[in-house]
């Protein structure tokens, strides 16, 4: 309990966006609120095309998770062809409205789209790389799969025709949860993946884990995280389970077939995370807490529901300073390479093109420079026919108002703990407001005061950039800009805290 009320954990899902679940402590502000004046920066006109991400969507799997609400169908016989034909069709199609931007990074996504024979995966970065400037040598190539041995029979020509990251459904290491989730995959599937995994993608393999399932015990969670730790690469998701309208766990839930862990229960356990991570950094001892277990590990908690692990990097790339004031910056610094281009520039504001049934979009239109977020028909045949006819399967496309962007930025970048800079704010919104000039500068000030917020002086880390050293040498303002980030304390609880920032 805190002095503005019981706060409830993050969510992990946005309605609009991309996963999210927990969390800590941690320190001060580096300098006051009050010592800002500094008006938000203007936007600098772009010397070069703005980059772009590409977001693919395959939307067949083997069998459904009953904790799955994502656009997906069982189909034993997809219509590869059709789908692939039209996958295609729509990629040209949208990026014919981009011409010169360059390809940071490919999503494969879904679904299943390692169920995709490997050619889909060829034509579809061919694609890319016959319309835009798209540096496959460079670019971030991620492919979702699950551990199945049908799927990693196909990592090898996955990885020969240009994938090099990979994103692991694994879900759970606990053997008798398997059934209740509906994971098709035993234990031992999971860890050979994993094992295979890190071989042909070392230092590039990611998977997620779900915990808070019905009678799931602490213990039982603190056994599993162990395993995964020890197995893991360079990056890890944690969610907490949500009960999703219409999945074969909600209805389980709404029959009575299974319990949620309650609200109490689960407080109880986040409460003797932190208590018990403040105990594990002085005396070492085994606690219950995630954070406090990755940390061990050396993975950073640097996104909700997202670690990366740290890494040493040259000294010349931070001042000497910032690293002695502002652990949390060196921490961003270390892990930058291992949190995956593609997810952080979704939360970093980049623009991202999403082709396939379902799939989600935001662009903007250089002629009007009005942002857009795009809908794709969710229905796979449905899709396909409008593909078909008039070359892309776009639903809607909704322009965003300027409150709309700077809200929606708000959200994301707040989910990290690098925070929202005016120097970011600037980049997509006009009017030169400053952070403190738009929201509730009231609330802002107690949530530093309560500990929850910092606003320091932080860089600004390229939303484009592959890795540490180019995310601050290419910073046009050359490192700093001021900064409202969550602390540890703070991510815990981030989903109460935003509405009141913008009151
Ligand atoms: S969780 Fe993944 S594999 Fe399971 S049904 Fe959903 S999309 Fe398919």
């Amino acid at each position: 309990m805190t002095r503005f009320g019981a706060l409830p954990r993050p969510s992990n899902v946005l309605s609009w966006g991309p996963k999210i679940g927990p969390t800590g402590s941690l320190p001060r502000p580096l300098v006051p609120y009050q010592a800002y004046t500094t008006k938000a920066s203007k936007a600098l006109p772009a010397a070069q095309p703005t980059p772009l991400t590409v977001y693919v969507h395959w939307p067949y799997c083997e069998s459904k998770c009953t904790y799955c609400n994502f656009n997906k169908y069982v189909d034993p016989h997809p219509p590869v062809d059709r789908l692939a034909d039209c996958l295609v069709t729509e990629l040209r199609t949208s990026l014919a409205a981009h011409p010169g931007r360059p390809v940071q990074s490919v999503y494969f996504g879904g679904g299943t789209p390692s169920l995709a024979p490997p050619n889909v995966i060829e034509r579809l970065l061919t694609t890319i790389a016959t319309m835009n400037p798209f540096d496959r040598s460079q670019a971030e190539v991620t492919l979702e799969a699950n551990p199945t041995s049908l799927e990693l029979g196909k990592m090898r020509a996955f990885k020969h025709l240009g994938v090099n990251r990979l994103s692991l459904g694994i879900q759970t290491l606990d053997p008798s949860a398997l059934q209740l989730l509906g994971r098709n995959h035993s234990v031992a599937d999971a860890l050979r993946a994993l094992g295979t995994g890190q071989k042909l993608f070392p230092n590039n393999v990611t998977f997620d884990l779900i915990y808070g399932r019905p009678h799931q015990t602490v213990n039982q969670w603190q056994n599993e995280l162990r395993l995964a730790l020890e197995c893991a690469d360079s990056h890890l998701s944690l969610y907490e389970l949500t009960y999703k309208r219409g999945t074969p766990l909600f209805k389980a839930l709404e029959s009575g077939k299974v319990e949620r862990l309650s609200d109490n229960t689960l407080s109880a356990m986040y409460e003797l995370s932190i208590e018990a991570s403040t105990r594990a950094i002085q005396s070492k001892e085994l606690c219950y807490c995630p954070i406090q277990v990755c940390r061990e590990y050396d993975l950073y908690h640097y996104e909700v529901s997202n670690f990366a692990r740290c890494e040493s990097v040259p000294s010349q790339i931070f001042p000497r300073h910032l690293v002695a004031n502002d652990p949390t910056s060196a921490d961003i610094i270390r892990s930058f390479r291992s949190q995956g281009y593609h997810n952080a520039s979704y939360w970093r504001g980049a623009d991202y093109i999403g082709i396939g049934p379902g799939a989600h979009g935001r662009i903007t239109d250089h002629h009007t420079g009005q942002r857009l977020r795009t809908y794709r028909i969710l229905n796979p045949p449905e899709w396909m026919q409008q593909c078909q006819s008039i070359g892309h399967g776009l639903r809607k496309t909704q322009p965003l108002t300027a409150e709309e962007i700077r809200e929606e930025l708000l959200v994301f970048s707040l989910r990290m703990k690098e925070g929202l800079s005016d120097y970011r704010l600037a980049q997509y919104t006009t009017g030169g407001q400053t952070l403190l000039e738009w929201l509730n500068r009231e609330q802002v000030e107690l949530f530093i005061e309560s500990e929850h917020m910092e606003l320091v002086e932080a860089p600004v880390f390229d939303q484009c950039a592959k890795d540490a050293s180019t995310a601050i040498c290419s910073s046009p303002l050359l490192s700093l800009s001021p900064t409202l980030r969550p602390t540890e304390k703070g991510l815990a609880v981030i989903d109460s805290i935003l509405p009141r920032l913008i009151q």
